[in-house]
């Protein structure tokens, strides 16, 4: 089995202005491809490495293997994350987490916005359910895969990459980052949520 470039809920066009058609078409049919594309070749090289019994290049692969495979997962996530009748705040078991954890949806949402923002280099923002101590977490993931707890489990990320924002919104991240809670699905968070609340990692 391989992995594939899923097709999103919406049309390219859908989440204007907050999010430009031209934007969303470079971001998910060029890069999200991309990782897809060299997720797919870093396993077969893995397989030929296995094959051969030849793991001089292991450790090279395994980085990109990560790379790769959490661009895929986290990509996955932020286009179910968003949608054009998203915005607004979360409701039911989600929304009294949220305060629980954060002390308020505003400071929550504050958190998020900030590590999305202040990421050095490449990362994202990320709302996490933290297995172990079941709680909610915000994380400030590097590149795709660095700077997060073990088994976290992303609920709603933040691409902060400069791909994410640039050709609609230039030097102006925090205003990407501002625009994209105007088409956040809380719906499909607070599922993902109510998933995972009972999965049992240690
Ligand atoms: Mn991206």
């Amino acid at each position: 089995m391989t992995y594939k470039l899923p097709d999103l809920a919406y049309d390219y066009d859908a989440l204007e202005p907050h999010y430009e058609a031209a934007l969303l078409k470079l971001h998910h049919g060029e890069h999200h491809a991309k990782y897809v594309k060299e997720l797919n070749a870093t396993l077969e090289r893995l397989a030929a490495a296995r094959a051969e019994e030849d793991f001089q290049s292991l450790v090279g692969l395994e980085k990109t293997l990560a790379f790769n495979l959490s661009g895929h997962v986290l990509h996955s996530l932020f286009w179910k994350n968003l949608s054009p009748e998203g915005g607004g705040e979360p409701e039911g078991p989600l929304a009294v987490a949220i305060d629980e954890y954060f002390g308020s949806f505003d400071k929550f949402r504050q958190q998020l916005s900030q590590a999305a923002n202040t990421v050095q280099g490449s990362g994202w923002g990320a709302l996490a359910w933290e297995p172990l101590g079941k709680r909610l977490v915000v994380e400030q993931i590097y590149d795709h895969q660095g700077n997060t707890g073990s088994g976290s489990l992303p609920l709603l990320v933040i691409d902060a990459w400069e791909h994410a924002y640039y050709l609609q919104y230039e030097n102006k991240k925090s205003d990407y980052v501002e625009a994209l809670w105007e088409v956040v699905n809380w719906k499909d968070v607070q599922q993902r949520f109510e998933r995972v609340r009972s999965y049992v990692l240690v």
